[in-house]
């Protein structure tokens, strides 16, 4: 679905991104994972266009990203969950979908989306006329996770969605990535927790000072010996 190579992004001197080459497949959840400072963001910004960068070949399926389509992302199916959240701290739960949804013509269909939305995160529901900045952290989470849905993307990409989250919720955070999978979407998780991203991911690179140093099947990469002791905790 996602294919990149020699992605490369710099901030003056600095070279954060290194000749990645990444690919993910329809269907899949694939977890980046790294330290901070490896370059997580920059890799994310830089696949949504977010930062400058250069790379030798960028497609979303068929579509050659490196030509002109930069502007049409999220009407071509790729949304992104923010590092942060960045929810509009003074609109309502439902007035950030709504946001989420611009990109989405059919008032019926915005509708359509908020109902399915609710139903997923019931939570939200509960709360849909609350300002979004009075919100806790985790609720907030699983908002921004909901409004990038809105647009119905066949590829969503989270940037460290436990972040700043306490346990209980970063499991639950976790289960509803797994399900939004379940439903039919690909995921692409950036994570500094490495332990979680692999276990619900089907295939996983391991990002080092801008480098992919390590890749390959979640399973094997959570066994591996050298990711146990530096980024597994054992
Ligand atoms: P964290 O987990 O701490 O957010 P990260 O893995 O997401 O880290 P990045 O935020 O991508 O890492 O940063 C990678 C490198 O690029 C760092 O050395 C950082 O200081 C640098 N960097 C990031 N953004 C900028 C910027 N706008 N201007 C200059 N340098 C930047």
């Amino acid at each position: 679905m996602l294919k990149i190579e020699k992605m490369n992004v710099y901030y003056n001197h600095i070279h954060a991104v290194q000749d990645v080459n990444l690919n993910v497949k329809k269907g899949e959840i694939v977890s980046i994972i790294g330290a901070n400072g490896a370059g997580k963001s920059s890799l994310v910004k830089a696949i949504m266009h977010l930062v400058k960068f250069n790379a030798s070949l960028f497609k979303l399926d068929e579509i050659d990203l490196l030509k002109g389509n930069a502007d049409k992302l999220v009407s071509l199916g790729m949304a992104l969950v923010p590092e942060g959240r960045q929810v509009f701290p003074d609109l309502s739960v439902e007035d950030n979908l709504e946001m989420g949804a611009y990109t989405v013509k059919k008032r019926e269909l915005v509708k359509e989306k908020m109902k399915e939305m609710f139903l997923l995160f019931p939570r939200l529901e509960e709360r849909k006329k609350q300002k979004a900045g009075t919100l806790s952290g985790g609720e907030q989470q699983l908002l921004a996770m909901a409004r990038a849905l809105m647009s119905s993307p066949k590829l969503l990409l989270l940037d460290e969605p436990s972040m700043g989250l306490a346990p209980i919720m970063v499991q639950e955070v976790f289960k509803i990535i797994k399900k939004i999978n379940e439903n039919g979407t690909t995921i692409l998780l950036i994570e500094q927790n490495a332990s979680m991203a692999l276990n619900i991911a089907d295939y996983g690179y391991v990002l080092e000072s801008g480098r992919l140093v390590k890749e390959g099947k979640a399973q094997e990469l959570l066994n591996d010996y050298d990711l146990k002791k530096s980024y597994l905790g054992g």
